[in-house]
């Protein structure tokens, strides 16, 4: 079976590089490829031809059609748009060869306004527009079908009060009011976007907690406006109207349909009342241009704040005084169908162990960066591995690609899926790859390193993504590994060029599709993307305009993002022994608890010695197995059935990771080893982090046993793996 397809693949290549005469490469050929994690040489070199084949499909013209269709109407979840593109999406992975092509349905609890307003009512009477403006430069901005400001899930709600200045929202500028007398108890909280960064679902939460009537955010323009640089239509950040629209679901606790939490919203599944959902907020609240905004700054005359509240309006911000305000925000909320669409193509000799790729389908307004980037990179991406297939090339495992819906709302398509096909994914999930925004950022201001590439990955697959970088060009021309590091070295501190071993930011929060898997299902993932200037995020100037002039004019970003994506689908479905690499991962760990220790200075109250004993073991038994599997690899002689087990195994060592009862107060986050924290920042060693952060010695005791069992568990699982492979056939 397995030499059957192979031998078909590079008969099929062979052709291939002929037809495109490309005889260097032939010559080349003849001399041993480059090794490759997880391959054997002879299957790295057709590996190799493959990936050769592969990356000549993809195009950046092509890239730009279908970025101009997916950006061509606003398209939130639950519009008849975003629908549309639903089935867009499915006829072409059907024209594209693609198999099993299927719409799954959920019927979830959703939210979309039915009117808003906000008012100044004294010291002088100001109404907020609530409204972008357009530009005759960017007839997309004339499109009346453009929403006005709203956050998914805000409570509906009418409110008249005194307003008060909180900084950005989180705790310790409520610890500082109150320190200067200042309650904001049925009051209208403004708070910023966002210094330092927090998720506004973290900001609702903590104004609930504080008893404030109502919430306002802003986007100040010291955070994405023109104290950054040139704003749209001529540069990259916001403009005076723009508005970050957003959920501000408490999805950290429980992500999904709020009323289906742990268990998947498939049509007549049982929903829970909207009241007794932990994810919905309660109080009102409005995302404002800085525009909108200023005039409730600039007419208090309260105390002034402390130097770092201060924004960059020219004005003087003051914590409080004279400033009153009438918000209504009045929600519709109704269960909707939200669609996720699903294909595959089968794999020739694993069908089932699956690689899953994925990416979000509604946007806020045009989606031009969050998500069409993406989704463009992902047409790019199907359609040639469609045609590779259509050609009579099969990957060895099966890979499954999904268009989610409504992300935005609560990662609920992802989150709804995953819950749907929990048993099967924990069986078969090798690895889940999420791409949410390919391109955000400007090439045309990123100077000449170009775009910074900025991926994340559980730490056992970042050896294997380092190394599929050096086989893919970015637009700058250098290889992306050379590029990655260029632009790692220009956006660190020091101006230091990062290790291989640094490049791969192993620390993974949420706020996208990926959460589900790591974090419910114990499965392996990595995001993809390009990051660089990018000031429009959530607003109608998050457009075609934006990306075709500003982002990616050359649309080359797109495409690498799809060759980087593809290779690396490409490897985890082809490899012999899945490289998954548990020595790398525990020294991440090791790192990981020191910085733990560090933060927290932790000295008697809590023994870790032992802790850090075990991830020791668990480490060195991982580099003993890495390097087994090279020499086995190398041997050549394995059986597949040898290997199939190993790459059992090995996924169980990821799936071991999970803790049925949850981390304390989050039961549906399983992972030992990875969550994120309430502002969607990354958080290791979840339980034992925020056991330890509290002061609950004895609960942090408890955290740290629960990880030694897991450490102990997969190190001998590890050993036992080695020796299996080790052992004479
Ligand atoms: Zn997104």
């Amino acid at each position: 079976m397995r030499f059957f397809s192979r031998t078909i693949l590079l008969s099929f290549v062979a052709g291939l590089l002929l037809t495109f005469a490309l005889s260097a490469q032939l010559k080349q050929d003849a001399a041993p490829a480059a090794p490759i994690l997880g391959f054997s040489p002879v299957h790295a070199t057709a590996e190799h031809q493959l990936e050769t084949a592969f990356q000549s499909i993809p195009s950046p013209e092509k890239a730009r059609e279908w970025h101009h269709t997916l950006t061509a109407e606003p398209h939130p979840a639950a519009s008849a748009r975003n629908n549309e593109l639903a089935d867009f999406i499915a006829a072409e992975w059907r024209k594209q060869g693609w198999e099993d092509v299927v719409l799954r349905r959920y019927d979830v609890l959703h939210s979309r306004p039915r009117s808003v307003s906000l008012e100044m009512t004294s010291p002088t009477a100001f109404t907020a527009s609530l409204r972008e403006d357009s530009y005759d430069a960017d007839p997309d901005t004339k499109n009346p079908a453009v929403s006005g400001s709203y956050f998914g899930y805000s409570a509906s709600g009418d409110v008249t009060a005194e307003v008060v200045y909180a900084h950005s929202g989180n705790p310790e500028d409520y610890d500082l009011l109150r320190e200067n007398g200042i309650s904001v108890r049925g009051k209208i909280v403004l708070v910023r976007y966002s210094n330092p960064y927090s998720y506004r679902g973290f900001k609702a939460l903590t104004a609930e907690r504080e008893g404030a009537a109502a919430l306002l955010i802003y986007s100040d323009p010291a955070e994405d406006g023109f104290t950054r640089g040139k704003v749209f239509p001529d540069g990259p950040w916001g403009p005076e109207s723009h508005i970050q629209r957003g959920a501000i679901t408490y999805d950290y606790i429980v992500p999904g349909d709020p009323t289906t939490p742990g268990w998947s919203s498939v049509p007549g599944a049982k929903h829970i009342a909207p009241e007794e959902a932990r994810s919905l907020p309660k109080i009102p609240a409005l995302p404002l241009s800085w525009r909108d905004a200023k005039p409730l700054l600039e007419n208090m005359n309260g105390q002034e704040v402390p130097k770092d509240w201060q924004g960059a309006l020219p004005i003087t911000y003051r914590l409080t005084g004279a400033v009153r305000a009438h918000v209504i925000v009045d929600m519709d909320i109704s269960m909707q169908p939200y669609t996720v669409v699903e294909a595959r193509i089968r794999g020739s000799e694993l069908p089932d162990e699956w690689v899953l790729l994925g990416n979000h389908r509604d946007a806020w307004a045009f989606g031009g960066v969050d998500p069409s980037s993406g989704t463009a990179s992902m047409m790019e991406l199907t359609r040639s591995l469609g045609e590779l297939k259509q050609r009579g090339i099969r990957p060895r495992r099966t890979i499954v690609v999904c268009s989610w819906d409504g992300e935005e709302y609560a990662l609920t398509g992802s989150t709804e899926w995953g819950e749907q096909f929990a048993d099967d994914l924990k069986k078969k999930l090798v690895a889940y790859l999420n791409v949410d925004e390919s391109v955000a950022g400007a090439d045309t201001t990123a100077g000449p390193e170009g775009l910074s590439f900025t991926p994340a990955a559980v730490a056992s697959l970042a050896p294997m993504l380092v190394e599929a970088s050096k086989d893919v060009r970015a637009p700058s021309g250098k290889s992306l590994y050379d590029a990655w590091r260029a632009t790692g070295m220009r956006d660190s501190k020091g101006g230091v060029r990062p290790l291989d071993s640094e490049l791969v930011e192993t620390r993974i929060g949420s706020g996208s599709d990926h959460t589900v898997f790591l974090n419910h299902l114990g499965r392996p993932v990595i995001n993809l993307g390009f990051a660089g200037d990018y000031g429009v995020y959530h607003s109608m100037y998050d457009d075609h305009y934006w990306m075709s002039r500003i982002g990616d004019p050359r649309f080359e970003y797109h495409v690498a993002l799809t060759r980087i994506w593809g290779l690396v689908a490409l490897r985890l479905a082809n490899a012999d022994i899945l490289p998954l690499d548990f020595g790398f991962n525990g020294a991440a760990l090791e790192t990981f608890l020191h910085e733990l220790e560090q933060k927290n200075k932790l000295k008697s109250q809590l023994n870790l010695k032992k802790l850090h004993a075990r991830v020791a073991e668990f480490e060195k038994a991982g580099n003993l197995l890495r390097e087994a599997s090279v020499r086995g690899l190398q041997a050549g002689a394995a059986s597949p059935e040898k290997f199939q087990l190993l790459n059992a195994q090995l996924m169980q060592v990821e799936s071991n990771w999970l803790d049925p009862a949850g981390i304390p107060g989050r039961p549906w986050f399983q992972h030992l080893l990875y969550s994120s924290r309430y502002t969607y920042a990354h958080l290791e060693f979840p339980g034992l982090t925020e056991a330890v952060e509290k002061q609950d010695w004895k609960l942090a005791a408890q955290q740290a046993a629960l990880l030694e069992i897991a450490l102990e568990k997969n190190t001998k699982l590890l050993r036992s793996a080695r020796s299996s492979l080790e052992k004479k056939q």
